[in-house]
Order: structure tokens, then C-alpha cells, then sequence
């Protein structure tokens, strides 16, 4: 049987094999994850209490570094078929409303940094890819984990009203923040310093949008921010994030600061004058990297939201989630090779998660931290909006994640402050 040809198990049927790795969770963290087991070779079950396609919130920026790795599960040009918009760019506005755009186009071509994708089309592209590598089962709600001798060896959960257990020799958590895995494992981020609330909604007639996504540190949306990512036509994804605590000690309604900045602010009143809210507003939590829970354990791994690997500074998730989904493969590939999958053995994966997106992660916490100066923010896009120099250190950022390593290094901020 070739990997495309997967067979179609019934849950009584897949309930009595024994799995190489069974994956919670079938977002871009768990479909990456199952893919790259899959292609190298192991047994996998793909589990989901949805049935794909299906909608998650989000602002669906995808980035370069999410690109590359969709490069290598081979699944970039599926996204180049679907509903999506090639970004070539970020604008970013200040609370004094100035506006800088920050061009980011490679020289050599025109495949462009990242784009905006739909979440309810672009995970279905990850899943269905996840199906030619993996067994999956959609509809299958995950209510505990089965633990035996302190080792994870499987998942209990319902499937049409009946119970299920599924077993495998070790579990990738890739359920989110509403999953059970974190929480079961003790590594749930519940931390209101380290998490983000964020809502959002489809607008079609959006006036004044370009080839670029829009972060906004506007005045009303301090110490988070609003943001405008184009769709195809005049379709966009709107929305506002802030961190819990900021958000309580303010006593702000989100929904309503986003009704503010669209109807009131100067910026965006003209530009939404004749935009319709098409969807309903969607609000969902964002446990951000700068808290770092324990990842793993005997016999299992967390990926994505559920090792709370968000960037704390861009709200982007989905980069770490397939990052950390890759690392994961890896590190069980090893553990297959040594035939132990206990916690000595997959405590690799931590050192080697954080050495990827640790120093990054921690730059962004500083930089959250930074946006709660409304002044520093002014003075940085003013200073943006002057020096080609600090424009062409954030696109080279843009064009490749390797170059956001200079962010990492006070020497830049120095240049900033002296440009
Ligand atoms: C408002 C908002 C805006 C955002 N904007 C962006 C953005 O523009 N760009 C970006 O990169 N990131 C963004 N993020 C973050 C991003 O959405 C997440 O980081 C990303 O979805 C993480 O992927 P994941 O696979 O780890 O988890 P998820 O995408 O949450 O997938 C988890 C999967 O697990 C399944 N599951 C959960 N519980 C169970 C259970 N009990 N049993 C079985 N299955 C279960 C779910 O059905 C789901 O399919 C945003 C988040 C929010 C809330």
C-alpha cells in the first residue's frame, strides 16, 4: 500500500491496533507533526473532535517561517490553489496615527514572504495532506488520557455517542488551549500575564488595502493592537488582541474598542464606511512563549498552542505550532530508534525546541512589554518612517526568518534609538 492510499478504519476497528504514535489534535501543529512521522515511516492515528473542513479563530497571517515548512511537507502549491492572498509586506501605525509601510519583496522572485489564508481552508490543506501519511479519525472528542505505570499509551474520548480507547507507544498533545493534554499534564498556561485574548471577524468592502498586512498600536487598542489582514476583494480579517491582565486592569470590552477604532478613529472610519461585518465576532485565548511549561514526559510530547509556543509580541502561532510539530517528528524518530520513549529520553525535545524559538520568543516578550510605553511606540514608527535603515532591517526580517536574529541583539535597538 503506497502512503497515499491510507486504509479507512471504522473507530472499532482502529480501537484494536496498536499504533506507532497517536496525535491529538489536528490543526497545523498535529497535521504537521502526523505528516512527518507518517513519511518517515511510522504508523500513525490523527485524532479530531471536528470534522475538517472547519474554522478556527485567528487572524490567519501565515509566515515565512511557516512557509518553509510547508515547503517541505510539500503543500505549497495546494495553498497556491485555494482561496489566499500573497503578502508581500507589514504597515504598522503609531498612536499618533502616523503610518509607515514596510515593503518586504525578494529580489531573485516573486514568491512573496507570506500570506493571508483562511484558517478554515488552510488547515483542511494540512489535514487532508496528514491523510495521505497518517490514519485520522474527525469527530473523535478526546476526554482523557490513559496512563499507565506514569507512562501516556493512549486516549479515551467519544465518537458518536460511544467511548473509544486508542493506543500507541507515545501521544503528541497538538490540542490547543481548549484540549485536554496540557491540561491532563499539568503544562496548561493559565497565566492572565501570559495570555492574550483576541477576537475577530470577516469584513467585505474594506477600502485602502494593499498587498500588505496592517498592525495598528492606535490609541484605543493599547497595550494590545488592531489589525487589518486582506483577503482576496475587498474581504479582510479584523480583529484586536491585548494581554488578559492588561485588558482586566484596563476594564476593557474588547469588542467594543474594535466597534471604536473602526466607527470613531479618523485612520479607519473612512476605509469601513461601506464594509459589512460578514461573519459573527469570534474571540479565542492565545497562550503566549513567555511562559514555558514542561513539554514533555513518559511517553508524550506537546506541540503548538498546547506547549504554549505563541509569539508574545505578533500573536502568531501557527509558525511554532509547525516548527515545534517538525522538532517533535524528530525527536520520536529517535526515541523509535532507541525503542524508549521516556521522559530521560524526550526531555531532548525541550533543549531543543527552545534553542530554536526560545531567544525569539524572549525578544518578543520584550517587545510586548515595550508597547505598553505609548511614547516608545511613537517614537520607534516615527523613527521607521524616517530611516531606510530600520524599514529595511524589519523587511529583511519579512523576506527571512533567519534575519530576525538581529532583533535578538541590543545593538539594534541602539541603532534605532540613534537613527
Ligand atoms: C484571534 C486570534 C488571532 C490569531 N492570529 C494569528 C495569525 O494571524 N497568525 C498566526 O500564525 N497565528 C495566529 N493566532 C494563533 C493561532 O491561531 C494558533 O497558534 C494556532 O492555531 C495553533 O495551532 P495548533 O495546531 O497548535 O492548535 P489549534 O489550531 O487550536 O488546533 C487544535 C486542534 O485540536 C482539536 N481538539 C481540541 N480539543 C480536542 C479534544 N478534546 N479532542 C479531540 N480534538 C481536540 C481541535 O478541534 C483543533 O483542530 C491567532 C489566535 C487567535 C485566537
Amino acid at each position: 500500500m503506497t502512503k497515499k492510499e491510507q486504509m479507512v478504519y471504522t473507530p472499532d476497528e482502529l480501537a484494536k491496533q496498536k499504533f506507532d504514535v497517536i496525535v491529538l489534535g489536528g490543526g497545523p501543529s498535529g497535521s504537521s507533526c502526523a505528516s512527518f512521522l507518517g513519511m518517515a515511516g511510522k504508523r500513525v492515528l490523527l485524532l479530531d473532535r471536528a470534522k475538517f473542513p472547519r474554522d478556527k479563530t485567528c487572524g490567519d497571517g501565515i509566515s515565512g517561517k511557516s512557509v518553509k515548512i510547508l515547503k517541505e511537507l510539500g503543500v505549497i502549491d495546494n495553498i497556491h490553489q485555494v482561496e489566499h492572498l500573497k503578502m508581500h509586506g507589514v504597515t504598522f501605525s503609531s498612536p499618533k496615527g502616523v503610518v509607515v509601510e514596510i515593503s518586504a519583496k525578494k529580489k531573485e522572485s516573486n514568491e512573496p514572504p507570506g500570506f493571508v489564508c483562511p484558517r478554515q481552508v488552510f488547515d483542511n490543506v494540512l489535514f487532508q495532506n496528514a491523510k495521505k501519511h497518517a490514519t485520522t479519525l474527525e469527530g473523535f472528542f478526546a476526554n482523557d488520557l490513559i496512563i499507565e505505570d506514569g507512562k501516556v499509551v493512549g486516549v479515551t474520548g467519544t465518537y458518536d455517542g460511544k467511548q473509544y480507547s486508542f493506543r500507541a507507544k507515545c501521544l503528541v498533545g497538538a490540542d490547543g488551549v481548549g484540549g485536554i493534554s496540557a491540561r491532563k499534564l499539568g503544562a496548561l498556561n493559565t497565566h492572565e500575564d501570559h495570555l492574550v485574548s483576541a477576537l475577530r471577524a470577516y469584513y467585505d468592502g474594506v477600502e485602502g488595502m494593499n498587498d500588505k498586512i496592517e498592525l495598528h498600536f492606535v490609541e484605543e487598542s493599547l497595550p494590545g493592537y488592531f489589525w487589518i489582514f486582506p483577503l482576496p476583494g475587498k474581504k479582510a480579517n479584523v480583529g484586536i488582541g491585548m494581554v488578559v491582565s492588561d485588558m482586566k486592569k484596563r476594564k476593557l470590552n474588547l469588542e467594543k474598542v474594535m466597534y471604536d477604532v473602526i466607527e470613531k478613529n479618523n485612520l479607519f472610519k473612512p476605509r469601513f464606511a461601506n464594509a459589512k461585518k460578514i461573519s459573527e465576532v469570534k474571540r479565542w485565548q492565545l497562550p503566549v512563549g513567555s511562559f514555558r511549561p514542561k513539554t514533555y514526559g513518559n511517553g508524550y510530547l506537546l506541540v503548538g498552542d498546547a506547549a504554549s509556543l505563541i509569539d508574545p509580541f505578533t500573536g502568531e502561532g501557527i509558525g511554532n505550532g509547525l516548527v515545534s510539530g517538525k522538532i517533535a517528528s524528530t525527536i520520536l524518530l529517535k526515541a523509535f530508534e532507541k525503542g524508549d520513549f521516556s521522559e530521560a529520553v524526550l526531555s531532548e525535545y525541550q533543549t531543543a525546541l527552545y534553542d530554536e524559538v526560545g531567544n525569539e520568543l524572549n525578544t518578543s516578550y520584550k517587545l510586548q512589554k515595550l508597547v505598553k510605553y505609548k511614547f516608545l511606540i511613537n517614537m520607534i514608527i516615527n523613527k521607521a518612517a524616517r530611516s531606510q535603515t530600520i524599514r529595511d532591517a524589519i523587511s529583511g526580517a519579512l523576506i527571512d526568518p533567519e534575519n530576525q536574529k538581529q532583533f535578538h541583539n541590543p545593538l539594534f535597538y541602539l541603532k534605532v534609538l540613534l537613527a
